[in-house]
C-alpha cells in the first residue's frame, strides 16, 4: 500500500457500528493492488450526528463513501440526488460527490445479479422466489427485474409486511410480476422455482445450523433449479449445503458483497477494480476468523 502523505484522497465507509465492516479491507487490498494514492477508513457515526459527519465530508472533501446500517434510508434527505435504482430499493449504500452535491445510488442489485448474469441465462421465463421482505429483499427484486425474470414470488411472516413491500414497489414502479406469500405457500412454489434466494438471516452465524427451508422441501426444487444465500458467514450455510445435497448450483453471498464494492469502487475511481483481488482479501479474512 502506497504510504499516506499530504495528496492521499480519501474515501470511506459510514455506519453504527461500523467494526464488523469487511469493506475497508477489499477496498484497501484494491487501491493497493492499483498503486493508487486514496485510502479507505471506516468512519463510525451515531445516528443523531449523520447530519454534521455528512457536511464535514464535504468540508474535507472525501470523494464519496459506502453505507451501511442503519443509516441507509437516513442518509437520502442529506443527498442532492438518488438514482432510480436507489429510489426503487429505497436505499442508498454508496455516495460520490457531485458538482451540486452527493449523489447516491445502491450497488447491490449489481452485486447481487453478477454471479447470475456470469451464467449467460435468459430469464425472461424464469420464476424467482425469494424468502424474506426485509432491506435486502428490496435489492433481490430489483436485481430480478433487470433480469427480467417473468416471476417473483415473495415469501414472508407477516401479511402486513408483505402487503406494505409490494404497494411501496408498486408506487415506484407497476410491478405485476412480483407476488406475495406467506411461508405456508413455499412447498407449491418450489417446483416453479427457477431461482430461490435466502433474504432472512436464519442460518447466519452463530446460528449456523438454521436454515430458513427443511431438507425435504429442497427436494420439490427442480435440478436446474438455483439456490442462492446473501449470507456469507458461515460459508457455505445450511440452506445451501441442503441445496448442493439434492444436486442445485449453488451462490452464497460473498459474490454479492464484494461485486457491490467493486461496482461502488468503480464509480468512485472512474477505472476497472481488480475484483479477483477484492474477493481474495475477503477470503483471506474470513478464513482467518473460521
Ligand atoms: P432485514 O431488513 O432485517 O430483513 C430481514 C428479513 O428476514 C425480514 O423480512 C424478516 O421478517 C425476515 N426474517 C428474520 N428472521 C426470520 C425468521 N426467523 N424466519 C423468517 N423470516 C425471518 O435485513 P436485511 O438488511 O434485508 O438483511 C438480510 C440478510 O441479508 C442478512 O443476513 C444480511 O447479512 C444479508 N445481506 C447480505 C448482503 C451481501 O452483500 N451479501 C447484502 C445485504 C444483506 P420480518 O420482516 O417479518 O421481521
Amino acid at each position: 500500500m502506497q504510504a499516506i502523505q499530504g495528496t492521499t484522497q480519501l474515501l470511506g465507509v459510514i455506519g453504527y457500528p461500523v467494526k464488523h465492516s469487511l469493506s475497508p479491507v477489499m477496498h484497501n487490498a484494491a487501491i493497493a493492488h492499483l498503486g493508487l494514492d486514496y485510502v479507505y477508513l471506516p468512519f463510525p457515526i451515531k445516528p443523531e450526528n449523520l447530519e454534521t459527519a455528512i457536511a464535514g465530508f464535504a468540508a474535507i472533501d472525501l470523494v464519496g463513501f459506502s453505507i451501511t446500517i442503519p443509516h441507509k434510508q437516513a442518509i437520502i434527505p442529506l443527498l442532492s440526488e438518488i438514482t432510480p435504482t436507489a429510489q426503487a430499493i429505497g436505499a442508498v449504500n454508496t455516495v460520490w460527490r457531485t458538482d451540486t452535491g452527493w449523489k447516491g445510488t445502491n450497488t447491490d442489485v449489481a452485486g447481487f445479479i453478477a454471479p447470475l448474469q456470469a451464467l449467460n441465462r435468459d430469464w425472461s421465463q424464469a420464476t424467482a422466489t425469494i424468502l424474506g421482505n426485509g432491506g435486502a429483499a428490496r435489492a433481490v427484486v430489483a436485481g430480478c427485474l433487470e433480469l427480467e425474470f417473468a416471476k417473483i414470488h415473495l415469501v414472508g411472516r407477516n401479511w402486513q409486511k408483505l402487503e406494505a413491500f409490494q404497494r411501496s414497489w408498486n408506487t415506484v414502479a407497476p410491478t405485476p410480476s412480483l407476488e406475495i406469500h406467506l411461508w405456508e405457500n413455499l412447498e407449491q412454489l418450489l417446483p416453479e422455482t427457477t431461482l430461490l434466494v435466502n433474504t432472512t438471516p436464519v442460518g447466519m452465524h452463530p446460528q449456523v445450523d438454521n436454515s430458513p427451508v427443511d431438507r425435504a422441501l429442497m427436494e420439490k426444487l427442480p435440478p436446474t433449479a438455483i439456490a442462492y444465500d446473501l449470507i456469507y458467514t458461515p460459508k457455505p450455510t445450511l440452506f445451501l449445503k441442503q441445496a448442493a445435497s439434492v444436486g442445485i448450483t449453488t451462490f452464497d453471498g460473498l459474490e454479492m458483497l464484494f461485486q457491490q464494492g467493486a461496482e461502488a469502487l468503480q464509480l468512485w475511481l472512474g477505472q476497472p477494480v481488480p475484483v479477483d483481488i477484492m474477493r481474495q482479501s475477503l477470503l483471506r479474512v474470513l478464513n482467518s476468523n473460521a
